[in-house]
């Protein structure tokens, strides 16, 4: 049975839960609960910006089972902001108190080649992809899938870390110690013509609520830009949401996901267009993509999030207008006098200090609202 089965109290405004992960998502989490009544505790091995907005924290190392057990023990659920942590840390806190969305999600998409086996299991479409475990396995998998093709290390990969593209004629024992000589898949590269997201919710008693499908825009592998409602026909629009729902059904997931999505575009002989999704990756968390909702849903993904983690009813994900979401990475944080001044922009800070290249400091959202 797994914990999310389990029998608990039923979580009531007045409540505490638990977030793994100090960061944005979990301050964005945070704030989301507290509008809602919820206190939060927030646990992580180094302090972020949740830590000022939530009423209690934990300093420890995801391995400190001593403090995950204490922490577990104050609060009716436990969920997370942030994808690794740890099996051992997840079966702990399992112990003491329900974990949200359930551990075999985490370890699905913890490792791309699960997580792709998984998805194309289901009948749903990825890049061509084959496992790589040395550079003798590199070799067949560049014979299998060709090149140019993108090396990328099973676990422990964002923002585009972790990957190195094997262009025709490179060493591959040079690529393979490029990612650092660890378990990796090789994907084919998928001519894109734009990258999507689905962020939706499935509650405890599985009903299904999606946000519209996102389309984002990346500067140096981190989101720059997301815009709703994406450019594409409805038709794949509905078949996006269609493959983020089957996914959440076979995951028996509770809470908010999201689906990274590829959407592609072929044109045949008479100059008819098809489109088709495939599947990138799987976040089993709120999402860079969905910090739209905040000002643009009448929902957030936070609020949906804390919904359905503590077994209510999800909200609608209604969409205002016409969105656009910009993330504020490094100095772009310093034009936050310009856009207070700006009308519509909705501005959020996230508390960092520094504002070093690549880091997300903020984001500001635009609603262009409809007549
Ligand atoms: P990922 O960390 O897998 O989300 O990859 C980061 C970014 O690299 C994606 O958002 C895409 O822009 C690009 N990318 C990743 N995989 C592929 C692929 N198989 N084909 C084309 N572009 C890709």
């Amino acid at each position: 049975m797994t914990n999310s089965a389990r029998i608990r109290p039923p979580v009531v405004p007045g409540a505490m839960i638990g977030i793994l992960g100090s960061g944005q998502l979990g301050r964005m989490l945070a704030m989301a609960a507290a509008r809602l009544g919820i206190k939060s505790h927030i646990f992580a091995p180094d302090p972020g910006p949740a830590f000022d907005v939530a009423a209690a924290h934990t300093l420890a190392a995801y391995d400190d089972e001593a403090a995950l057990a204490a922490f577990s023990d104050k609060v009716s659920v436990v969920t997370y902001e942030f994808e690794n942590v740890p099996a051992r840390a997840a079966e702990v806190l399992a112990e003491h108190c329900p974990v949200l969305p359930d551990w075999n999600a985490l370890a699905t998409s913890q490792d791309r080649l699960v997580e792709k086996q998984f998805v194309n299991a289901l009948g749903i479409a990825t890049a061509p992809f084959a496992p790589v475990d040395d550079s003798g396995s590199l070799a067949r998998a560049v014979a299998q899938i060709g090149r140019p093709a993108i090396l990328k290390t099973r676990r422990f990969g964002y923002d585009g870390k972790g990957q190195t593209m094997i262009r025709p004629g490179s060493d591959l024992a040079v690529d393979f110690r490029s990612v650092g000589g660890v378990s990796c898949i090789l994907e084919g590269v998928v001519p894109f013509v734009r990258e999507l997201s689905v962020v939706a919710a499935r509650s405890v008693d599985g009903s299904f609520a999606a946000f519209d499908v996102c389309e984002n825009e990346h500067e140096h592998h981190i989101l720059s830009r997301t815009v709703v409602p994406a450019h594409l026909s409805d038709n794949a629009a509905q078949q996006a949401i269609e493959i983020v729902h089957r996914i959440m059904d076979a995951l028996k997931y509770i809470g908010v996901i999201t689906v990274e999505l590829f959407l592609v575009e072929d044109i045949d002989a008479n100059g008819a267009k098809t489109e088709r999704i495939l599947v990138n990756e799987i976040a089993p968390r709120v999402h860079n993509s969905g910090h739209w909702t905040i000002d643009g849903a009448t929902t957030s993904q936070f609020e949906q999030h804390i919904r359905a983690i503590c077994g209510w009813p999800l909200g609608s994900t209604h969409r205002y207008g016409r969105i656009e979401m910009r993330n504020l990475i490094g100095e772009d944080v310093n034009r936050w006098r310009d856009i207070l001044g700006e009308s519509g922009a909705c501005l959020h800070l996230y508390g960092k200090h520094e504002a070093r290249p690549g880091r997300k400091m903020g984001h500001v959202t635009r609603v262009l609202r409809d007549a």
